[in-house]
């Protein structure tokens, strides 16, 4: 056990991101209280009788009173009004993160309540699951991925160093990036490929030449992967997509244009575009379980891990 990064930390919102920095935190005794709180009385109830954080709260601001690090674990679309919420009970010297997925919108949103002499550093942990809720969080879910810190203008250094702490404590490896440069590698690693899983399952759904029961008993790795991703939470992806806009519409508009290269290249029969195109994509894979962030085993990892990179 190491000692307490932070003296108390109050994580609001309770879902996947939240109950799982809870238990990692434990694991590692990285903070000597934490608080918590949820929007609705269920998921308070839930967290109570689960155990999950030291105190919950009934308001944001009672669970951030007093804290040296608030964490902001709500949808995006959510964090501007919570940060609100908080702001008058915020003392001199505590830090604001968040872990939001996408970061300019939410540096918009925060900022501007963020009192004088309080540090506000975004973060974002590359890690998740499709489930949501308090029961769903683990503690190994930040083991060996990333968490991005997206300092703003003027960040304190101790404290980004902090914060960083606190993440190496919780299982992850940090790198600093800003906010622009982190939305637009994340439409690419992550909000394009959701919103095309999305589609996919969609299209299968639609098309009713094939039959649901088919389309369920028939799924074989690659379709079962895109429900898995397309059972993610609807509310935080549609939080993802509106506030990261600009850089999701730029991958898509390459996204089509390679498609329908590749549909040109199946009409007319162009294997070698389609083998070189494959071979291409293939050392991408490769790269990535070198890097340790997947298995190479052909069940695409779900056996061996419970997180998988969802983001
Ligand atoms: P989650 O499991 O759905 O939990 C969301 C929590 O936020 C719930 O406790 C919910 O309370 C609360 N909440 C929702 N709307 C709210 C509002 N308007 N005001 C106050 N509280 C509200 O979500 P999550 O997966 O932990 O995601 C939380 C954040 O982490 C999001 O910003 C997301 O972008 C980011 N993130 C997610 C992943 C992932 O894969 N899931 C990975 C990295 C980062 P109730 O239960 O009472 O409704």
């Amino acid at each position: 056990m190491s000692a307490p990064v932070f003296e108390r930390v109050a994580l609001i919102g309770l879902g996947l991101i939240a109950s799982s920095m809870a238990h990692a935190m434990r694991r590692a005794g990285l903070a000597g209280e934490i608080t918590g709180h949820a929007r609705s009385a269920e998921t308070r109830a839930v967290a109570r009788e689960i155990g999950l954080v030291d105190r919950v709260c009934e308001t944001a601001a009672e669970a951030a009173e007093g804290a040296d690090l608030v964490v902001l674990c709500v949808p995006v679309g959510a964090m501007g009004a919570v940060a609100e919420e908080i702001a008058p009970v915020l003392a001199p010297g505590a830090t604001v993160s968040d872990v939001g997925s996408v970061k300019k919108a939410v540096i918009e949103a925060v900022a501007p309540h963020i009192p004088e002499g309080v540090h506000f550093i975004p973060a974002h942990p590359l890690a998740g699951t499709e489930h949501s809720g308090p029961r769903s969080g683990f503690a190994e879910l930040f083991d060996n991925r990333w968490c991005l810190i997206v300092p703003v203008e003027n960040s304190d250094a101790d404290a980004t160093a902090r914060l960083s702490r606190l993440w190496e404590g919780m299982g992850a490896h940090v790198d600093v990036m800003d906010a622009e440069h982190h939305d637009l590698v994340l439409a690419v690693t992550s909000h394009t490929p959701h919103l095309i899983a999305y589609t996919m399952v969609g299209v299968a759904d639609d098309l009713r030449r094939v039959t649901d029961s088919e389309v369920i008993k028939y799924s074989a790795a690659g379709f079962r992967d895109f429900t898995r991703i397309a059972a993610s939470d609807p509310t935080m992806w549609r939080d993802v997509f509106l506030t990261n806009k600009e850089a999701t519409l730029e991958i898509l508009g390459r996204f089509t244009e390679e498609l329908f290269a590749l549909q040109r290249a199946i009409r007319t029969g162009d294997g070698d575009h389609l083998h070189d195109y494959f071979t291409r994509t293939r050392a991408i894979r490769r790269g990535i379980i070198e890097a340790g962030q997947d298995t190479a085993a052909p069940d695409f990892g779900r056996g061996a891990t419970r997180g998988e990179g969802r983001d």
